[in-house]
Protein backbone atom coordinates (compact mmCIF):
# COMPACT_ATOMS: atom_id res chain seq x y z
CA UNK A 1 0.00 0.00 0.00
CA UNK A 2 0.84 3.48 -0.97
CA UNK A 3 -1.63 5.55 -0.04
CA UNK A 4 -3.83 5.51 2.47
CA UNK A 5 -7.49 4.32 1.19
CA UNK A 6 -9.29 7.18 -0.38
CA UNK A 7 -11.64 7.22 -3.05
CA UNK A 8 -10.76 8.67 -6.34
CA UNK A 9 -12.80 10.13 -8.96
CA UNK A 10 -13.11 10.44 -12.51
CA UNK A 11 -11.59 14.06 -14.34
CA UNK A 12 -12.53 15.32 -17.85
CA UNK A 13 -11.55 17.98 -19.59
CA UNK A 14 -13.83 19.87 -21.48
CA UNK A 15 -12.90 22.21 -24.47
CA UNK A 16 -9.95 23.71 -22.37
CA UNK A 17 -8.52 27.14 -23.91
CA UNK A 18 -5.42 29.35 -22.41
CA UNK A 19 -3.88 31.96 -23.99
CA UNK A 20 -0.43 34.03 -22.64
CA UNK A 21 -1.17 37.27 -24.61
CA UNK A 22 -0.66 35.93 -28.17
CA UNK A 23 0.26 31.95 -27.53
CA UNK A 24 -2.32 30.22 -27.77
CA UNK A 25 -0.69 27.64 -25.83
CA UNK A 26 -3.52 25.45 -25.03
CA UNK A 27 -6.00 25.12 -28.09
CA UNK A 28 -9.57 23.38 -27.17
CA UNK A 29 -7.94 20.55 -24.94
CA UNK A 30 -10.81 17.25 -24.21
CA UNK A 31 -9.02 14.60 -21.99
CA UNK A 32 -11.68 11.74 -20.31
CA UNK A 33 -9.85 9.75 -17.25
CA UNK A 34 -12.17 7.65 -15.57
CA UNK A 35 -12.40 7.01 -11.78
CA UNK A 36 -9.48 4.85 -10.87
CA UNK A 37 -7.57 4.92 -14.17
CA UNK A 38 -4.19 6.28 -15.11
CA UNK A 39 -3.55 8.47 -18.74
CA UNK A 40 -0.31 9.32 -19.76
CA UNK A 41 0.05 12.76 -21.25
CA UNK A 42 2.88 12.71 -23.83
CA UNK A 43 4.46 14.77 -27.04
CA UNK A 44 7.04 17.71 -27.73
CA UNK A 45 8.49 20.16 -25.08
CA UNK A 46 6.07 23.30 -25.81
CA UNK A 47 3.10 21.63 -26.66
CA UNK A 48 1.13 22.76 -23.35
CA UNK A 49 1.46 19.39 -21.16
CA UNK A 50 2.75 21.19 -18.18
CA UNK A 51 0.17 24.19 -18.35
CA UNK A 52 -2.31 21.54 -18.59
CA UNK A 53 -2.10 20.09 -15.84
CA UNK A 54 -1.47 23.41 -14.12
CA UNK A 55 -5.80 23.71 -15.31
CA UNK A 56 -6.44 20.93 -13.66
CA UNK A 57 -5.70 22.28 -9.57
CA UNK A 58 -6.15 25.79 -10.61
CA UNK A 59 -2.77 27.15 -10.40
CA UNK A 60 -3.75 28.53 -13.81
CA UNK A 61 -7.12 29.29 -14.76
CA UNK A 62 -8.44 28.50 -18.14
CA UNK A 63 -9.69 30.95 -20.53
CA UNK A 64 -12.40 28.76 -21.57
CA UNK A 65 -13.63 25.14 -20.57
CA UNK A 66 -13.94 23.28 -18.02
CA UNK A 67 -12.47 21.10 -15.14
CA UNK A 68 -14.87 18.14 -13.65
CA UNK A 69 -14.29 15.98 -11.11
CA UNK A 70 -17.07 13.12 -10.89
CA UNK A 71 -19.13 15.53 -13.23
CA UNK A 72 -18.63 18.73 -11.17
CA UNK A 73 -16.61 21.48 -11.90
CA UNK A 74 -13.59 22.46 -9.74
CA UNK A 75 -14.10 26.44 -11.13
CA UNK A 76 -16.04 27.06 -8.41
CA UNK A 77 -14.38 25.42 -5.56
CA UNK A 78 -12.06 27.40 -3.34
CA UNK A 79 -8.06 26.69 -4.57
CA UNK A 80 -7.32 25.49 -1.04
CA UNK A 81 -9.99 22.60 -0.78
CA UNK A 82 -9.28 21.71 -4.70
CA UNK A 83 -5.31 20.90 -3.51
CA UNK A 84 -6.34 18.48 -1.21
CA UNK A 85 -8.69 16.54 -3.84
CA UNK A 86 -5.91 17.33 -6.54
CA UNK A 87 -2.25 16.37 -5.39
CA UNK A 88 0.40 17.30 -7.55
CA UNK A 89 3.83 16.27 -8.28
CA UNK A 90 6.43 18.69 -9.94
CA UNK A 91 9.91 17.46 -12.12
CA UNK A 92 11.71 20.18 -9.34
CA UNK A 93 10.27 18.55 -6.34
CA UNK A 94 9.55 21.84 -4.77
CA UNK A 95 10.13 20.63 -1.21
CA UNK A 96 11.08 23.45 1.28
CA UNK A 97 14.34 23.40 1.76
CA UNK A 98 14.98 24.72 5.07
CA UNK A 99 12.35 22.55 6.55
CA UNK A 100 12.88 18.95 7.26
CA UNK A 101 11.44 16.31 5.39
CA UNK A 102 8.71 15.73 8.25
CA UNK A 103 7.70 19.90 8.09
CA UNK A 104 7.27 19.51 5.15
CA UNK A 105 4.96 17.19 5.28
CA UNK A 106 2.86 18.52 8.38
CA UNK A 107 2.85 21.86 6.94
CA UNK A 108 -0.50 21.13 4.30
CA UNK A 109 -2.20 19.12 6.48
CA UNK A 110 -2.13 21.70 9.15
CA UNK A 111 -2.58 24.70 7.19
CA UNK A 112 -4.85 23.45 4.54
CA UNK A 113 -6.68 20.52 7.28
CA UNK A 114 -6.44 22.19 10.35
CA UNK A 115 -4.86 19.57 11.87
CA UNK A 116 -3.46 19.16 15.35
CA UNK A 117 0.54 19.13 15.25
CA UNK A 118 0.25 15.81 16.92
CA UNK A 119 -2.45 14.81 14.28
CA UNK A 120 -0.17 16.03 11.73
CA UNK A 121 2.98 14.08 12.70
CA UNK A 122 1.11 10.98 13.24
CA UNK A 123 -0.27 10.95 9.24
CA UNK A 124 3.35 12.45 7.99
CA UNK A 125 5.37 9.73 9.65
CA UNK A 126 2.82 6.81 8.65
CA UNK A 127 3.02 8.33 5.26
CA UNK A 128 6.80 8.37 5.14
CA UNK A 129 6.83 4.90 6.58
CA UNK A 130 4.80 3.74 3.25
CA UNK A 131 6.96 5.11 1.06
CA UNK A 132 9.92 4.21 2.55
CA UNK A 133 11.48 7.11 4.15
CA UNK A 134 10.11 6.87 7.91
CA UNK A 135 14.50 7.07 8.57
CA UNK A 136 14.45 10.30 7.09
CA UNK A 137 11.87 12.38 8.99
CA UNK A 138 14.42 14.74 10.37
CA UNK A 139 16.67 15.08 7.25
CA UNK A 140 16.74 18.51 5.15
CA UNK A 141 15.70 17.53 1.79
CA UNK A 142 19.34 18.44 0.69
CA UNK A 143 20.31 15.59 2.29
CA UNK A 144 18.23 13.29 0.40
CA UNK A 145 19.20 12.02 -2.73
CA UNK A 146 16.47 13.16 -5.81
CA UNK A 147 15.21 10.15 -5.86
CA UNK A 148 14.12 10.25 -2.02
CA UNK A 149 13.06 13.88 -2.78
CA UNK A 150 10.96 13.16 -5.25
CA UNK A 151 9.66 10.22 -3.09
CA UNK A 152 8.73 13.03 -0.40
CA UNK A 153 7.31 14.88 -2.81
CA UNK A 154 4.95 12.25 -3.38
CA UNK A 155 4.23 11.17 0.06
CA UNK A 156 3.48 15.07 1.22
CA UNK A 157 0.52 14.95 -1.97
CA UNK A 158 -0.94 11.86 -0.49
CA UNK A 159 -1.41 12.58 3.10
CA UNK A 160 -3.87 15.05 2.23
CA UNK A 161 -5.64 11.82 0.77
CA UNK A 162 -6.38 13.03 -2.95
CA UNK A 163 -8.77 11.83 -4.98
CA UNK A 164 -6.53 12.79 -8.51
CA UNK A 165 -2.57 13.14 -8.72
CA UNK A 166 -0.78 14.83 -11.10
CA UNK A 167 2.51 14.62 -12.13
CA UNK A 168 4.40 16.77 -14.32
CA UNK A 169 7.63 15.18 -15.59
CA UNK A 170 8.39 13.64 -12.23
CA UNK A 171 11.69 11.84 -13.03
CA UNK A 172 13.20 13.82 -15.50
CA UNK A 173 15.39 15.62 -13.02
CA UNK A 174 16.75 12.57 -11.41
CA UNK A 175 19.94 10.36 -12.04
CA UNK A 176 19.19 6.97 -14.20
CA UNK A 177 19.78 5.05 -11.56
CA UNK A 178 17.17 7.11 -9.40
CA UNK A 179 13.89 6.91 -12.24
CA UNK A 180 12.99 3.06 -11.39
CA UNK A 181 12.54 3.60 -8.01
CA UNK A 182 9.68 6.90 -8.66
CA UNK A 183 8.33 4.81 -11.28
CA UNK A 184 7.64 1.70 -9.36
CA UNK A 185 5.77 4.27 -6.37
CA UNK A 186 3.60 5.63 -9.23
CA UNK A 187 3.08 2.45 -11.15
CA UNK A 188 2.15 1.10 -7.19
CA UNK A 189 -0.10 4.07 -6.76
CA UNK A 190 -2.11 3.57 -9.97
CA UNK A 191 -3.12 -0.17 -9.13
CA UNK A 192 -4.18 0.78 -5.86
CA UNK A 193 -6.62 2.40 -8.03
CA UNK A 194 -5.82 6.21 -7.78
CA UNK A 195 -6.89 8.27 -10.82
CA UNK A 196 -3.86 9.84 -12.25
CA UNK A 197 -3.01 12.15 -14.91
CA UNK A 198 1.37 11.47 -15.46
CA UNK A 199 3.22 13.88 -18.05
CA UNK A 200 6.28 11.80 -18.91
CA UNK A 201 9.05 10.98 -21.53
CA UNK A 202 9.00 7.10 -19.57
CA UNK A 203 7.47 5.59 -22.76
CA UNK A 204 8.10 1.96 -21.22
CA UNK A 205 6.16 3.41 -17.71
CA UNK A 206 3.34 4.74 -20.48
CA UNK A 207 3.40 1.54 -21.93
CA UNK A 208 2.70 -0.32 -19.49
CA UNK A 209 1.08 1.36 -16.55
CA UNK A 210 -0.97 3.65 -18.62
CA UNK A 211 -4.89 2.87 -19.31
CA UNK A 212 -5.15 6.14 -21.70
CA UNK A 213 -2.10 7.20 -23.45
CA UNK A 214 -2.72 11.59 -24.88
CA UNK A 215 -0.78 12.58 -27.33
CA UNK A 216 -0.37 16.57 -26.97
CA UNK A 217 0.87 18.70 -29.85
CA UNK A 218 0.75 22.39 -30.70
CA UNK A 219 -2.21 22.87 -27.31
CA UNK A 220 -4.67 20.00 -28.77
CA UNK A 221 -4.28 15.67 -27.87
CA UNK A 222 -3.37 15.01 -31.41
CA UNK A 223 -4.40 11.31 -30.46
CA UNK A 224 -5.33 9.28 -27.54
CA UNK A 225 -6.22 5.52 -26.87
CA UNK A 226 -5.01 2.23 -25.29
CA UNK A 227 -1.07 2.27 -25.14
CA UNK A 228 -1.33 -0.42 -28.18
CA UNK A 229 -3.57 1.77 -30.16
CA UNK A 230 -0.82 4.18 -29.57
CA UNK A 231 2.49 2.95 -29.88
CA UNK A 232 1.70 0.12 -32.33
CA UNK A 233 -1.17 1.46 -34.44
CA UNK A 234 -0.44 4.86 -34.30
CA UNK A 235 -1.86 7.05 -37.33
CA UNK A 236 -1.27 10.55 -37.26
CA UNK A 237 2.30 11.85 -38.92
CA UNK A 238 3.51 14.26 -36.25
CA UNK A 239 2.65 11.43 -33.33
CA UNK A 240 4.64 8.86 -35.44
CA UNK A 241 8.02 11.15 -35.98
CA UNK A 242 7.46 11.91 -32.22
CA UNK A 243 7.75 8.56 -31.25
CA UNK A 244 10.64 7.77 -33.77
CA UNK A 245 12.67 10.31 -31.98
CA UNK A 246 11.97 8.89 -28.34
CA UNK A 247 11.45 4.95 -28.77
P1 LIG B 1 5.31 21.56 -22.14
O1 LIG B 1 5.08 21.24 -20.71
O2 LIG B 1 4.55 20.67 -23.08
O3 LIG B 1 6.76 21.61 -22.49
P2 LIG B 1 4.35 24.19 -21.40
O4 LIG B 1 2.94 24.02 -20.98
O5 LIG B 1 5.37 24.33 -20.35
O6 LIG B 1 4.73 23.01 -22.42
O7 LIG B 1 4.48 25.45 -22.33
C1 LIG B 1 3.67 25.66 -23.48
C2 LIG B 1 3.89 27.06 -24.00
O8 LIG B 1 3.40 27.98 -23.04
C3 LIG B 1 5.33 27.43 -24.25
O9 LIG B 1 5.37 28.20 -25.43
C4 LIG B 1 5.70 28.26 -23.05
O10 LIG B 1 6.69 29.19 -23.37
C5 LIG B 1 4.39 28.94 -22.73
N1 LIG B 1 4.24 29.26 -21.29
C6 LIG B 1 4.15 28.36 -20.28
N2 LIG B 1 3.97 28.98 -19.09
C7 LIG B 1 3.94 30.31 -19.36
C8 LIG B 1 3.77 31.49 -18.54
N3 LIG B 1 3.57 31.40 -17.22
N4 LIG B 1 3.79 32.68 -19.18
C9 LIG B 1 3.96 32.77 -20.50
N5 LIG B 1 4.12 31.72 -21.32
C10 LIG B 1 4.12 30.50 -20.77
MG1 LIG C 1 6.41 20.71 -19.20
Amino acid sequence: MTAATTTSVSLSLRDIHLAFGPNRVLRGVDLDVARGETACVIGPSGSGKSTLLRTINRLIEPDRGDVLLDGRSVLGESPDRLRQRVGMVFQQFNLFPHMSVLHNITLALRRLKKLSEDEAVAIARAQLELVGLAAKADARPAHLSGGQQQRVAIARALALQPQVMLFDEATSALDPELVKGVLGLMADLAAEGMTMVVVTHEMGFAREVADTVAFMDRGVVLEAGAPAEIFERATHPRLRRFLSQVL
